[in-house]
Formats: C-alpha cells, structure tokens, sequence
C-alpha cells in the first residue's frame, strides 16, 4: 500500500511518499520539506497569509521532487494507491492550500483521498520509524500543541491533558523573543541556557497539586518578562534565566506526564500483554536536550520505554501525514462494507477546519482499530 502525503497546516510546506510492505514494514520512499521559516522571522512569528502564499508557490515543485524521488526508488505515480492531506487542525488558508492540491491530484488519477487529522499524524509518526505497540502515552509538544494522549489504537485517542494557555514551545519562542534572541525561540533559548545557572532564578510552578493533566506556561512568560526587565544586566544574567525557563518548562512536562503515566497505568492494569508500554514524545520541543533528558528519566522511574522518533519527523512534515492516511485507509478496505467508489466521492468532499480535537470521533462513534 502506497500513500502519497501532503502537508500545510502551518509554516511548513512538505510532500511524502510512504508505503507498507506486505510483511507490515514502513518505508519512507520521499519527505520533502519547504520551511518558510525565513520569511516569518523578521516578523517574529507565523503570519497567516504569508504562509498561505508560500504554499501556493511551493507546493507544485515540491510535489514533483517527492515524486520523482520516489520513482528512482522504484515507485511510480502509477503506483500510488491513495492520497492524504491535512484537513486541519491549523491556519485555515495553508490547510485548504494543501488539501486542493490533494484532491486535484486524487481527482486526477481516480485516487481515494484521506483528509487526515494533524494530531493524528503526530501521534501516529513515531511507526515511521520505531515498532511501538497499542496502547501508548505520547507527549505532544511543538509550538501549537502540548497535550497528552493516550493512543489506543489508529482513530481511538483519548485527550489526557492540555495547555489551558501557551504551548510549550510557544512559551520558549515568546520568552526568547522577550529576551531578544530571534525566531524561533527554542533552539537560541537551549543554546543560552547551556552557558546559565538554572537555579539563580525562582520562577512560577503553575497547576502544581491540580489533579489533571493540564498545562500552563503563561504565567512563567510573565514573571521571565519581569525578571528580564529587572534583573537581567549582563550576558550571565541572561544565561541563567534561560537556564531557570528551560528548567521551569521540563519540570512542568515532567509533572503532568508523571500524573498520565500513572492514569495510563491504572486503566491498563488488567491487561497483562501491556507489560512496558511506550512513552513517546513528539513535536519541536523534543530536540531540547535537558526536556528529553529528564523525560528519559522519569520513563525509566515509572517503568515506561521512553521513544523520541528522529527529529525530522517530530516537527511537521507529511510522512507523518502519509502514514495517518495509509493505516486509515487500510482500515477503511477491510472493512465488510468498504466501497472504492464511494471512498473517492466522499474523499473530494473532505473539509478544511481551522479546530478538530483529535479526540471528537471518539465521543461521536465507536473507535475503528481492531
Ligand atoms: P504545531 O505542530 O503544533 O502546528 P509547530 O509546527 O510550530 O506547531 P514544531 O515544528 O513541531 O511545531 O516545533 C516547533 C517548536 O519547537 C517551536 O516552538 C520551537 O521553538 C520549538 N523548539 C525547537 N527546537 C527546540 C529546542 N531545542 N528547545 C526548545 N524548543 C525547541
Ligand atoms: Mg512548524
Ligand atoms: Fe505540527
């Protein structure tokens, strides 16, 4: 089965083919990616219509790369079984960008297209590369999303927490940004903080003892307003509260995904096959070093395999978005009542959406794995 993946739902214009062997193994034939971080930097973040013109004048090319380096591997257009795009959630410009295209290729070739949910493809990407089992626990932390999820299967997740403000990776882009280190943020704060004290400054410890999984970091991107304001002189002053931030981030992502391990615990604690389950965490902030560090350790304490798939396919990219579709739409075929035809009709019909709760199908109809 071969699926050819399209991704736009944000500042990253990307295009991949991904196919499943018969014997179930993943091969990533193609995973192009355009970045438009350049074009969004001098403005110190995304600007929506920026992004959606770029889609536009990128997604053609990038289309014919992934195409044709699939076909020196051997897979032709011809060879394409289906076609999946990101239908939300995301900037509603970029996600229709994308999904026309889609859809003007499925219609093209009479291909089935799969309008595919972009937490999906992220709670999902980590079977690019790694053989991980149902159910797992998978942190989501990239600059849109920091949520908790307890994936049981494909199109059966349950939401165990979220941000009730910021993003994660939001707070190190808005706090970098504070303290004049360019976009994105993320990586110039980590770089920093390497040269700083993480104990030199008491920051907030938002939600502690709240007995859910939530997160919040917008109080702590007040008080590194404050301190940046008041205390920070010198190069060191602003190394060590990098340093605090940084620290003050993963303690945060370490509390609340210490409450869901043990939730994912109690609720699998009758099935005996779930012996080790995974912990995965995905999305831009896991290249930070000292949040995977301490992640890493907390797995271990808490009896979890800890699984970072590689970089490249944490942060966006439409490999992820392929695989989504392809493990859908093997579903959808083996189902009793599964009609090609009407699968291509409804597949044209498929809508952008600027919102979709990864978790909605779940409350609206019964999972479909199995
Ligand atoms: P979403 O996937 O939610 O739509 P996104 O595309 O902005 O959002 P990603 O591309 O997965 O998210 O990740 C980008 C985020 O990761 C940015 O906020 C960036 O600052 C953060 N990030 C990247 N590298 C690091 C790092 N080394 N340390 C901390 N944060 C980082
Ligand atoms: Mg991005
Ligand atoms: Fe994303």
């Amino acid at each position: 089965l071969c699926v050819l993946g399209v991704e736009s739902s944000c500042d990253e214009t990307a295009v991949a083919v991904v196919r499943r062997g018969d014997d179930g193994a993943i091969e990533v034939l193609s995973s192009v990616i355009h970045s438009q971080v350049v074009k969004h930097a001098v403005y110190g973040g995304v600007v929506p219509e920026i992004a959606a013109r770029s889609h536009v004048e990128t997604i053609d090319d990038l289309a014919r790369l992934a195409l044709s380096q699939a076909a020196e591997q051997g897979v032709g257009v011809d060879d394409i079984d289906a076609v999946a795009a990101t239908a939300g959630p995301g900037l509603i410009g970029g996600v229709m960008v994308g999904l026309s295209f889609a859809k003007g290729f499925a219609l093209s070739r009479g291909l089935p297209l799969i309008g595919v949910n972009h937490l999906e493809g992220h709670a999902l990407s980590v079977r690019l590369t790694h053989t991980v089992p149902f159910p797992f626990l998978l942190l989501l932390v990239s600059g849109g999303h920091c949520q908790l999820l307890h994936v049981r299967g494909v199109g059966d997740y349950e939401r165990l927490g979220t941000t009730i403000d910021d993003a994660a990776g939001e707070a190190f882009d808005k706090i970098a940004k504070t303290l004049g280190l360019g976009y994105p943020g993320g990586p110039a704060l980590e770089a920093e903080a390497a040269k700083g004290d993480a104990t030199r400054f008491t920051l907030p410890r938002a939600l502690l003892g709240r007995k859910d999984c939530d997160f919040s970091y917008s109080g702590l991107k007040t008080a590194a307003a404050k301190i940046a304001m008041e205390q920070v002189k010198t190069p060191q002053d602003r190394a060590d509260l990098c340093a605090s931030v940084q620290a003050a981030i993963a303690r945060q992502l370490v509390e609340r995904s210490a409450r869901a391990m043990r939730a994912f615990k109690a609720e699998n604690a009758a099935r005996t096959e779930v012996t080790r389950p995974a912990f995965v965490v995905a999305g831009g902030v896991a290249a930070n070093k000292t949040v995977r560090a301490e992640l890493s350790a907390l797995s271990e304490k808490e009896g979890f395999d800890f699984v970072a798939p590689p970089l490249a396919y944490c942060t966006d990219n439409a490999a992820m978005i392929a695989l989504a579709g392809l493990e859908r739409f093997a579903l959808m075929q083996a189902a009793a009542d599964y009609d090609g035809d009407k699968q291509v009709q409804d597949g044209l019909s498929a809508l952008a959406r600027p919102r979709w709760p990864l978790d909605e199908r779940r409350a609206l109809s019964a999972p479909i794995h199995k």
